[in-house]
């Protein structure tokens, strides 16, 4: 059986000291992480008395007694003597367990060095050595089946992946209470486990696996999405085992120690008539989300029966509760199992949706509203009920949890007074026109038949020379009354039409307009990076037209990168690859855009033909505000250089980040805090009075 290996070398890799005794307290068994503590190689251990390493015999002896009298796992502080003599501060777990006629003690010591992660982790440590012991007592036997049932037992999920692909080679039947899926998915779908990963977690899981050098172990904590849609907490201690090539693993879910015991979190965070999340409960939600500084867009419902009162007056508050409950069935019912409902007060329900596109949460209310339409039948008793929706989209309406919910609830007042049974979006009217499909649509059409398309150009700086790199051409559409229409939402429209694909020659163009005149102007050399979208892509002959046009227009090829987002790479690997290469020929450069937010797989990339990593924004932006956005800024850093490849830092605004990445060896920098994108006129006006983009600031204070 494949597992057979890992399983035993769990053992000796837990960082724990695991022992097994006898009644007397002669040592059977003892793992490598105890032989190190004590100092003695564990054929030594073997058949010493335990007593003979212990600075306070006492101590165990009481626990051994206590232990036997209670028949239940204890936990104590002791002192083991080292080889060298000196002390060491531990804490044990002691269980018994009854092997045929003779009893054993499972010892779990753990090193006291550490005192606040020993807190964090004491509460674990029962569960820890049952799972010990179990396996412990399997070794007496060593027979896989044995050790199969018995892993099946234990609380903890026991897992090890592929090093490489990192899809799942084996897991317990733990998984299944803390995924809320069969164990069998798991073992046919080997990527669910990476599936059910909460959405903002991936890119910190993935860098984690990335970085973890084999023989190293390390812990890690993040959420997951529950079969339920629940967001869980978990919290996984991994190894990278060096020749079996396997990352190997022991998680817990740490989601009930978050909110103190699961029943008094039940109570605390569900409304005892619907048992529906409460009020408490949404808030829980709604920060856990915004805990991590690159939370994904989604949008908020607020929604209240109309007239609801009337029926809690006229028939009385035990109709009025049949009927919140049987609404609360429905709406549970609508809302599905990823998105999340709660009971906000009386009459009033909040509704949290993923998919925060338009289409999707126009459906979603339309289907709320729908819902309605059958009578309420209660006591033989038909009654008719509707309800009013406000709709706030995040990040667009509000950015914290009393704006959402406050917003929100503005716009459901809209909708009664418009008449009731309808929703809202909280917008004013111009922005939701902004987000409306069609609309858009029409503008983009406008901008194409009367050239209203303009390429900006915002420089990008070489830090090793501090001189211009090149500049990346951003596309504006110009509105009427808002300025500009953001390319964030006409790119996407454009993408989704087709449109993209004459966006795509008309950028291409005045990208190769920029270059001749900016020649003429300054003789270094420089680049202009062009953003490519997937659709564009994965045109047949997108790098041979590229190339073609470029070549009838006499402008050399290194004076183009193409900026693809990892998405659009990893979308069809093959066609990508096929471009990426043929442009590389061709002696274009590429660059991967928004880079950590997709999910990519490092064993492709490492193939691919790419130029430089382009860090994602949404990375650099709060680089201050979570250490583990410098983590991952810092091992996407090393990653790409190990790779040969060159990193971008985008969405520089502050000088803290401007010298934080000087400092950390990011080859280029791009932000608002050296220069805003600015229209081509600006540019050359600029290179004629030799005014400079930007006055940078060396790290250590001075200006040049
Ligand atoms: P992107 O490729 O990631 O472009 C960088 C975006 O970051 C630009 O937004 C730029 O103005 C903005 N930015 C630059 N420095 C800073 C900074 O210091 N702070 C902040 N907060 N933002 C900064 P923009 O111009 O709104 O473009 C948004 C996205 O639209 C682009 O993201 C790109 O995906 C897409 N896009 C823009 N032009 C084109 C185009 O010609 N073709 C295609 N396919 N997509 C485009
Ligand atoms: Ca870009
Ligand atoms: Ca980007």
């Amino acid at each position: 059986m494949e597992h057979q290996a890992p399983l035993y070398d769990v053992l000796n890799y837990l960082p724990d000291g695991i022992v097994m005794v006898d009644e007397r307290g002669v040592i059977l068994f003892a793992n490598d992480a105890f032989s190190e503590m004590v100092g003695f190689r564990s054929s030594i251990l073997l058949g010493l008395n335990m007593l003979s390493l212990l600075a306070d015999i006492d101590v165990f002896q009481k626990c051994i007694e206590k232990v036997m009298r209670e028949g239940k796992s204890l936990d104590a502080e002791t002192n083991f003597i080292h080889s060298n003599g000196t002390i060491i501060q531990a804490v044990k777990s002691v269980r018994m367990i009854r092997h045929n006629d003779y009893v054993r003690f499972f010892v779990n010591v753990r090193n006291q060095t550490d005192l606040n992660r020993l807190n964090k982790e004491l509460r674990t440590s029962k569960e820890l050595i049952e799972l010990q012991a179990h396996e412990l007592s399997s070794l007496l036997n060593s027979k896989n089946q044995e050790l199969e049932e018995i892993l099946s037992s234990i609380d903890e999920v026991i897992w090890y992946i592929d090093n490489q692909t990192l899809s799942l080679r084996y897991v317990n039947r733990a998984v299944e209470k803390v995924f809320g899926f069969e164990r069998d998915n798991f073992l046919s779908d080997h990527t669910l486990w990476q599936q059910q990963i909460y959405i903002d977690d991936r890119n910190l899981v993935q860098m984690f696996f990335e970085t973890l050098l084999p023989g190293q172990s390390q812990e890690i904590r993040f959420r997951i999405l529950h079969h339920e849609g629940e967001i869980r907490w978990l919290s996984s201690r991994i190894y990278h085992h060096p020749s079996l090539h396997l990352f190997i693993g022991i998680t817990s879910d740490i989601t009930a120690p978050k909110a103190q015991s699961e029943k008094i979190a039940f109570l605390a965070y569900h409304d005892p008539l619907t048992h529906l999340p409460n009020r408490a409960k949404l808030k829980l939600q709604l920060e856990s989300r915004f805990e991590h500084s690159s939370t994904s867009p989604f949008a908020l419902m607020f929604l209240d029966l109309d007239n609801f009162k009337n029926i809690n007056d006229t028939m009385g508050h035990k109709i009025g509760d049949s009927i919140l409950i049987e609404v609360s069935n429905r709406l549970r019912e609508s809302v599905g199992k990823y998105d999340f409902c709660a009971r906000f007060g009386g009459d009033e329900f909040v509704i949290l949706l993923e998919d925060a596109d338009t289409l999707s949460v126009d459906a979603m209310a339309q289907r709320l509203i729908q819902t309605f339409k059958k009578a309420f039948r209660v006591n033989e008793m038909d009654f008719y009920l509707s309800s009013s929706i406000g709709i706030v989209l995040y990040p667009y309406d509000a950015s914290d949890v009393e704006d959402l919910i406050k917003h929100a609830d503005t716009a459901m007042y809209e909708a009664k007074n418009k008449g009731k049974n309808q929703f809202v979006y909280y917008h004013t009217s111009m922005q939701r026109a902004l987000h409306d499909y069609l609309h858009i649509e029409a503008l983009i059409r406008d901008g194409l038949s009367q050239n209203l398309f303009e390429l900006y150009f915002q420089p990008l700086i070489d830090t090793k020379t501090l001189q211009l790199e090149g500049y990346e051409a951003l596309l504006r559409l110009p509105h009427p009354k808002e300025g500009f229409i953001a390319p964030d939402i006409f790119i996407s429209v454009a993408e989704s039409n087709g449109d993209i694909l004459v966006i795509g020659q008309e950028v291409l163009k005045q990208a190769c307009d920029f270059i001749e005149t900016v020649r003429k102007l300054y003789d270094e050399p420089f680049f202009v990076a062009i953003n490519v979208s997937s659709k564009q892509l994965h045109q047949e002959l997108f790098a041979n037209e590229l190339l073609e046009y470029l070549h009838q227009r006499f402008i050399p090829t290194s004076f183009i990168k193409v900026e693809l987002t990892e998405s659009a790479v990893m979308e069809n690997i093959e066609i990508a690859e096929r471009q990426l290469r043929l442009l590389q020929q061709g002696g274009v450069r590429i660059a991967l855009d928004d880079f950590g937010t997709g999910y990519s797989s490092f064993s492709y990339l490492a193939q691919l033909p790419i130029d430089t990593l382009k860090i994602d924004k949404s990375f650099i932006l709060p680089l201050f505000e979570s250490s583990s956005n410098r983590h991952i800024v810092e091992a996407i850093s090393n990653l790409a250089h190990v790779l040969g490849m060159k990193v971008t830092a985008e969405g520089v605004e502050e000088s803290s980040h401007y010298n934080f990445l000087m400092e950390k060896n990011i080859d280029t920098l791009q932000g608002f805090y050296l220069c805003r994108p600015l229209p081509k006129g600006k540019i050359l006006k600029n290179l004629e009075d030799k005014v400079p983009y930007f006055t940078p600031i060396f790290p250590l204070g001075y200006t040049i």
